[in-house]
């Protein structure tokens, strides 16, 4: 009755997960959890794909000249 399943942290909100079958989303406490990684990644990688596409830094300097009175 006294059995100590493993438990490992989160990496996304450091909540207590049980290592076993009980926890498909592990080391993930949920899917919440393991889909905002995964998201972080595929954000990463999305946002270097677009670096240096056709991104023009002049286009946003105009974008505040334009501010002046
Ligand atoms: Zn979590």
């Amino acid at each position: 009755m006294t059995q100590n399943s493993p438990t490992v942290s989160c990496p996304r909100c450091a909540k207590l997960v049980r290592w076993g079958p009980e926890s498909p989303f592990r080391p993930f406490c949920s899917e919440r959890c393991k889909m905002i990684d995964l998201g972080a990644w595929a954000n990463e990688e999305y946002r270097v794909a677009v670096k240096g596409n056709d991104e023009d830094p002049d286009a946003r300097s105009a974008g505040s000249e334009s501010d002046a009175p």
